[in-house]
């Protein structure tokens, strides 16, 4: 959603005639689109805006802002911290930037422009990064509260976009040669529900897997409370739903689960997992994890790694848990020492990357199509299979990025595959 909200800015900047500078000490304008979900964001945002202060010294008509998820959290605490700061901005007020910027070099006042709530989402004003493949927002916000989260506070309550407004505009990107559409929601299973005429995630996927020459749709993030057998149907049955799935567990412990307000046991979540793959054909399924909540004990992250043991995840993303202000869990009681919390994190990363190798070594001498992406660190080209896995290509052919082409798997790595082109 953050990258989503970049690519709107820098829209939104194109039109007032800026243009991207890759060279950050020659900028005439930096923005920093924040996240907030960990406090190690903020951090962050505190080393930019070090660094960005010397620049702005050498040059005084650099102006410098701060949006997304930390702005919204903090609001005018940052242009306190931080006076060299011309304007700080909302996640509900992006469409603003351009007047916001105008008022700014009109009079030499910092702004704060948080908005609490709203919708100010234009799916056509957004700057294409690839030509191939894009985010399309289904819906903003999130309802669900699970107690260590700041997304709720930040994004807002759960708003869905209407139907025809994405169709509309997933129609308007395939004529211009997208391939491949990601439905980005914080909980994508519960799209539809606020709408006047309300609608399901299934049937929306469902219209959307039929907009001819979209070749291949992903989503995320499914919250497993809500993932019904109708969408598990609708992936099984089009051929243009990427069989991936994921599928935040968080922990394999009942007592935490509870804990997280998360509204499901490790016993229902086996059972989906069961469903899923049983009915969608070599469907993966990625999660992600949260280590060391508040009143996790050793048994409780034991019951985590016997779901990952069971479930054999094809990914997982890791988290240490981190404390946010204002959300529940921020007064839970915490007895874990962090050295503890980071052994525990270690041991199920290296269990998890031994089931994930095991899993891309099951896939040397198959072949996939993949579409293309990139250069990949390497320098290698980048896709992905149907089912997410990143692929690395020694082809050193440019001209392939963006095109869907069959290759066969010759070596596997924890985190990526290595094949060729055949
Ligand atoms: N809406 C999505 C993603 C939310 S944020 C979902 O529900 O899955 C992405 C991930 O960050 C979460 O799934 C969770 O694992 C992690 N996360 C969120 N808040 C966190 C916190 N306070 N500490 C550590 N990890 C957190
Ligand atoms: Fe956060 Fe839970 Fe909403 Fe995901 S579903 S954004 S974890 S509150």
């Amino acid at each position: 959603m953050n990258e989503f909200d970049s690519e709107r800015i820098e829209f939104l900047l194109e039109e007032m005639d800026y243009r991207k500078e890759d060279d950050v000490s020659k900028a005439d304008l930096i923005i920093i689109n924040t996240c907030a979900v960990r406090e190690k964001a903020k951090n962050k945002l505190y080393g930019h805006l070090g660094r960005y202060k010397g620049y702005k010294e050498k040059n005084p008509d650099l102006l410098i802002c701060v949006g997304g998820c930390t702005a919204q959290n903090l609001k005018e605490k940052i242009i306190k911290d931080f006076p060299f700061v011309d304007i700080v901005f909302g996640t509900h007020n992006i469409s603003s930037i351009p007047s916001m910027i105008q008022k700014r070099l009109n009079d030499n006042k910092s702004i704060c422009s948080i908005l609490d709530e709203g919708f100010d989402y234009d799916l056509k004003k957004f700057k294409k990064n690839y030509s191939f493949k894009s985010y399309i927002p289904i819906s903003i916000g999130c309802n669900n509260f699970c107690s260590y989260c700041i997304v709720p506070f930040v994004r807002g309550k759960e708003i869905s976009i209407r139907p025809e407004v994405i169709l509309e505009n997933i129609e308007r990107l395939v004529e211009t040669g997208i391939l491949e559409i990601t439905l980005v929601g914080q909980n994508v299973n519960s799209y539809g529900k606020d709408l006047d005429k309300p609608i399901t995630f299934s049937e929306i996927l469902e219209r959307v897997s039929e907009i001819s020459g979209l070749k291949r749709i992903r989503f995320m993030t499914s919250h497993p409370k809500d993932l019904s057998k109708e969408l598990i149907n609708v992936i099984s049955q089009k051929e243009n739903i990427m069989p991936h799935i994921h599928l935040p567990l968080q922990s394999g412990s009942n007592k935490i689960l509870k804990l997280m307000n998360r509204h499901y046991t490790r016993e229902a979540f086996l059972l989906l997992t069961e469903e899923i793959r049983k009915k969608i054909k070599k469907c993966s399924i990625t999660t992600d994890i949260i280590v060391g909540f508040p009143g996790e004990e050793e048994k409780d992250f034991y019951d985590t790694l016997d779901m990952i043991e069971k479930i054999r995840f094809d990914r997982a993303f890791t988290f240490i848990y981190s404390k946010r202000e204002g959300t529940k869990s921020a007064d839970f009681k915490d007895n874990m020492p962090l050295s503890v919390k980071k052994a525990l994190f270690t041991e199920l990363v290296n269990v998890q990357n031994k089931i994930s190798m095991e899993k891309n070594q099951s896939k040397i001498g198959c072949k996939y199509k993949v579409l293309l992406e990139g250069n990949g660190p390497r320098c290698e080209l980048e896709g992905r299979l149907e089912d997410n896995t990143l692929v690395n290509l020694k082809y050193d052919d440019d001209e392939l990025i963006g095109k869907l082409i069959d290759v066969e798997i010759t070596e596997a790595k924890s985190f990526y595959l290595i094949g060729k082109k055949v």
